[in-house]
């Protein structure tokens, strides 16, 4: 591919992929918090210091299922000793373990007085009356001690945590119901173009299927937000006006379409009407033309992003800057996917001055990646098939067989 003097014309005057985002991310601030039930709040990020009322286990317990003994009893195998009674999880020990004796004890059962060791059930005859040991047991084995897990007036999850399962198991054992987390933005999506019917309608002469609404709103809720979809809007600028009307309930606004400087392309003067929009070229490949202001409405500024037409640039950059962006509302401070290097297995050429993210399937036990076939920005299919993006940055002009490429880990399973 050789430089075109409009890529090179571009290079000049876009903003970089880095520079976009951090004035993105710059007008972007946290939500405010909510107050939510434990289950709900499975990846939020916590907005208060979780702390534990009581140590957690809240007394001594056996590890094991096996016999509650005096360890100076056990230290040699053969011990033959005593069986006083039994002890289930839930019950409380009846009496206590003197020299010479054992109660038999379940996991999670309360360890009596007198006894420190618990000899699991295999290293012994599994006796009722009496049990020999066929090992020797050091003292203190299998037993937990009160607030080995948490301890009461700990700090168990901080503020700033994402919930996960263990952080959802963890809050539950300190007793909490709800908790107060940051929300998680509700995100408006419109389609724009004359050209689209929904999923359901045959296309007719000159018209396609809408893929963005769908692979826009899905990307927004793999990310644990919600959308609500306003469908399909003409390209006509009070059409486009109304429907961002209704756009402006959500805590963030997409548009697809209509942002480039076509004759139809409503979306910028519209949102200028209605708030501020800046229109930026970015110096990426591909979706460069890229929309990003505010909508004015009573509750204050709603942010908005036009995104371009092309559903792998819709979908790319929503990946690059809007991805951030709606992490960033929800309270995360890690905003980034991991990334990898990898063995290019095939050559890349790309203009200078551009960013170029190919769509690549990367080979983690190899360490290599390929790109997924042809890149145009109408092949969404180059999307599916890729589990990454290949970042090659602006100076270069090709990345050659071989070479040591960066990969940005698209296919992770969201572990913000
Ligand atoms: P635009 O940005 O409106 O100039 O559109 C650029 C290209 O993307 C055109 O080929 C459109 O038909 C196509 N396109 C726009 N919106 C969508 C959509 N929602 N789904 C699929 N293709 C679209
Ligand atoms: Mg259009």
């Amino acid at each position: 591919m050789s430089i075109s003097p409009s890529a090179a014309r571009a290079a000049r005057t876009s903003l970089t992929v880095d520079e976009a985002l951090a004035r993105i991310l710059a007008r972007i601030a946290p939500l405010d918090t909510t107050d939510a039930p434990l289950l709900e709040s499975l990846g939020s990020v916590l907005a208060e210091d979780a702390i534990a009322d009581r140590d957690v286990p809240p007394f001594r317990n056996s590890a094991m299922d096996g016999y509650a003994v005096r360890g100076a009893d056990v230290a040699q195998g053969g011990a033959r000793l005593t069986v006083i009674g039994s002890i289930a999880a839930g019950r409380m020990p009846e009496g206590s373990v003197g020299a010479g004796q054992a109660m038999r004890i379940m996991t999670g059962a309360p360890m009596p007085d007198g006894a420190d060791t618990v000899v699991r059930v295999e290293d012994t005859d599994n006796g009722r009356d009496t049990v020999t040991t066929l090992r020797a047991t050091a003292t203190g084995t299998a037993v937990r001690k009160a607030g080995e897990d948490l301890r009461s007036g700990d700090v168990v999850v901080a503020k700033g945590a994402v919930l996960r399962a263990a952080e959802i198991g963890v809050l539950a054992s300190i007793g909490r119901t709800r908790v107060s987390v940051v929300r998680r933005p509700n995100v408006a999506i419109v389609s724009t173009g004359d050209e689209l019917v929904d999923v359901n309608q045959a296309p007719g002469p000159g018209q396609i299927r809408d893929a963005n609404r769908y692979s826009l709103a899905a990307a927004v809720r793999a990310l644990g937000c919600s959308a609500f979809e306003l469908g399909i809007v003409r390209d006509d600028a009070s059409d486009l006006r109304h429907a961002l009307g209704n756009a402006a309930f959500g805590d963030l606004v997409l548009t697809s379409g209509g942002v480039s400087v076509g004759d139809h392309d409503h979306v910028k003067p519209v949102v200028d009407a209605m708030g501020s929009m800046d229109f930026w070229s970015i110096a990426i490949r591909p979706g460069r033309p890229l929309a990003f202001g505010e909508l004015r409405t009573k509750r204050g500024a709603v942010p908005i992003f036009g995104l371009p037409g092309n559903p792998v640039s819709a979908l790319l950059t929503f990946e690059l800057f809007v991805r951030p962006a709606l992490l960033k509302m929800a309270g995360h401070t890690k905003l980034q996917r991991p990334r990898a290097t990898a063995k290019l297995l095939d050559r890349i050429e790309k203009p200078s001055g551009l960013r170029l993210f190919a769509r690549g399937i990367y080979h983690r036990e190899t360490g290599s990646v390929r790109t997924t076939g042809p890149q145009g920005s109408g092949i969404l299919r180059s999307m599916s098939l890729s589990n990454c993006l290949i970042d090659i940055r602006e100076a270069a002009t090709t990345a050659e067989e071989g070479e040591t490429v960066e990969v940005v880990l698209t296919d992770l399973p969201e572990d913000h």
